[in-house]
């Protein structure tokens, strides 16, 4: 800024062609990346990333977490494994010591769940009272947000404390929380139940297992997964994100595992997922079994990065799940 007021000054101050230079001076461009990870508390397993405008990543053994920090206290997005809950805690707590007001949950798996209980422990119930906090209540801890389908994967597996205590059935149910909204979006495709979290003053978005860098997607077909539903998904994430510059920076996302993403590097992700999807698909329409297309390995290109096994696993995964949907 400095720079460029003196270019202007000098600029004005002699003839034309030096006012022409000045215009070719490109702005500086802000920073693409946030700042580094705050240093790890010894002992702890999880690291806290800043990302922008009061929100921050941990990111734990079992996966991320997002919590933001306003005025109004903290929301927080996922709770992992329930055995990392306390040190989890620990770590928000690091960051305020505001109450916790708000969970959700952009899952039900129990990386995503199984700090329920005792991170909501740890909070308030803001909308208690006259409204009354939906249909189970929480004995005064901070109330769990989630699609409804969470609710009832829980309950099928026969998991009854931490479950949701607001639940949500529509497209997208939005709260106005710390002077912004935040969007839970249904984006289903690992299972029936996923959401993607939207820190929409911030920008920051928190995708739960609609996005994991550091892995092939997982399709949960027992669970209501579905290949053709992930892949819209991922787009519908990948149309949410805005980049700043040459596809960087811009809207932050973070994953549900993995790290810390902008729009080119889902962009990236979600080809690699059409290009497996394709082959498979392709080698389906031949008549070629799934032990057939296995072998010939429609995942080579990306097992160095994920590994064979897995690669296998997914491939069997979307068999099963095009199989359904041609029935
Ligand atoms: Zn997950």
């Amino acid at each position: 800024m400095i720079r460029s007021l003196l270019l202007a000054g000098i600029a004005l101050a002699s003839a034309a062609p030096a006012i022409a230079q000045h215009d070719l001076e490109l702005p500086a461009q802000p920073p693409v990346l946030p700042p580094p990870p705050m240093a790890a508390q010894e002992g702890s397993d999880w690291v806290i990333y800043p990302v922008r405008d009061n929100v921050f990543m941990l990111s734990g053994p079992s996966g991320n977490v997002a919590v933001q920090i306003g005025r109004d206290g903290l929301a927080v997005v996922d709770t992992g494994e329930a055995g990392e809950a306390r040190d989890l805690v620990t770590q928000i707590r690091r960051l305020s010591d505001k109450p916790i007001r708000y969970i959700f949950n952009t899952g039900s798996d129990a990386a995503h769940t199984g700090g329920n209980t005792t991170v909501a422990a740890g909070g308030v119930d803001l909308v208690g009272g006259s409204e009354g906090s939906g249909l189970l209540g929480n004995g005064g801890g901070a109330p769990i947000l989630a699609h409804e389908q969470v609710m009832f994967h829980l309950l099928e597996a026969e998991i009854y404390e931490g479950l949701p205590t607001l639940t949500y059935f529509v497209e997208q149910k939005d709260v106005h929380f710390n002077g912004g909204p935040i969007s839970l979006i249904h984006a289903p495709g690992h299972n029936s139940g996923n959401s993607l979290a939207m820190f929409r003053r911030a920008d920051v978005v928190a995708a739960g297992d609609v996005y994991a860098p550091d892995r092939y997607p997982f399709i949960d077909i027992d669970r209501g997964g579905s290949i053709t539903d992930y892949l819209a998904s991922l787009n519908h994430l990948i149309a949410i994100t805005v980049p700043e510059f040459n596809q960087q920076g811009g809207t932050l996302v973070i994953p549900g595992h993995g790290r810390l993403s902008d729009e080119g590097d889902i962009g990236e992700y979600r080809d690699m997922v059409t290009f497996i999807r394709d082959r498979v698909k392709a080698m389906m329409d031949r008549g070629m079994s799934l032990d057939d297309i296995t072998a010939a390995r429609p995942t080579f290109d990306y097992d160095p990065l994920f590994g064979a096994d897995a690669g296998d696993v997914f491939v069997g995964q979307i068999y099963r799940s095009l199989s359904q949907e041609g029935e």
